[in-house]
């Protein structure tokens, strides 16, 4: 009987034993994770906070480079005058835009979301494209738009048009000019789908899986050159994501990419 007891006490301590043991690696193992996941989004926001510093400091850098040169006597000619106001006012355009993107990812990601609405997907595109006709126009690129007009999803206007914005404004600034631009909508399969397709310059399948980064360009300079901020995909990948919509990319490097959204 006492070697019963024995057996049954000593085994009993041992699977108590066994639990702890694994309890406390289980444990572990999720502090593990859990410093390694806020490693993670430490590294991400330092990142954040050093590129924001670079993107801020280039147009100030070159700003005040400029307005140096001119206090210092290059004001007197007339033509470097000219000259070096434009850049400054150009300079200062891509500080604006850089804030305002920024101020748009902040509040995004703050989920402070307004009114939700139904949104008329053929309505609300063609007020995008006359918000940036002119600029397609001014390169002579077509916009061509093809939605069936019974489209309608749910949600922020505001919100809808600023990713039609950038999704249109980039398929015109890495478009050739006197290129065509496509936004076509219809209903696939029960889902409202809605792409933007151009015939520019494509990307490289290199590049398509960090595209919708915070300040990733295929092309920095290219990106400079247009006027690009480097945020625009990443708006777009956020307010895709309050509508619950799938972000897909197709494209061909010199051929043209096509950006679809599936509601
Ligand atoms: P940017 O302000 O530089 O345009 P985005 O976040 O809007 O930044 O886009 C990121 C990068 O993706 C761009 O710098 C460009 O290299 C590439 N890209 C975006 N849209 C297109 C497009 N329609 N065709 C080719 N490249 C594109």
């Amino acid at each position: 009987m006492a070697l019963v007891c024995f057996f049954i006490t000593g085994g009993g301590v041992a699977i108590l034993y066994f639990y702890l043991m694994k309890s406390i690696r289980t444990m572990q193992n999720q502090l593990n994770d859990m410093e390694e996941e806020n490693l993670r989004v430490e590294n991400i926001r330092r990142g954040f906070v050093a590129n924001v510093t670079h993107e801020l400091n280039t147009p100030l850098t070159s700003i005040s480079g400029f307005i140096e040169t001119l206090q210092e006597g290059a004001a007197e000619d007339p033509e470097t005058r000219t000259k070096f106001l434009d850049i400054i006012a150009i300079e200062t355009a891509r500080l604006q835009r850089l804030i305002e993107d920024l101020l748009v990812l902040s509040e995004i990601e703050n989920k402070r979301e307004s009114t939700l609405e139904t949104i008329n997907v053929k309505y609300s595109v063609e007020k995008t494209v006359d918000l940036v006709l002119s600029i397609a126009e001014k390169r002579g690129i077509k916009l061509l738009v093809d939605i069936d007009e019974t489209l309608s999803i749910e949600g922020n206007e505001d919100r809808f048009i600023q990713m039609m914005m950038n999704l249109i404004e980039n398929a015109i600034k890495y478009s050739n000019d006197k290129g065509r631009v496509w936004i076509i909508g219809a209903r696939e399969a029960g889902h409202v789908v809605l792409s933007v397709k151009d015939e520019g310059i494509g990307i490289d399948q290199l590049h398509q899986e960090r595209l919708f980064e915070r300040f990733y360009r295929v092309d920095k300079s290219r990106s400079r050159k247009v006027g690009g901020t480097g945020l625009g995909l990443s708006i777009v990948k956020h307010i895709a994501a309050l509508f619950d919509a799938e972000l897909k990319l197709e494209s061909v490097p010199g051929k043209g990419s096509t950006f679809s959204l599936i509601f």
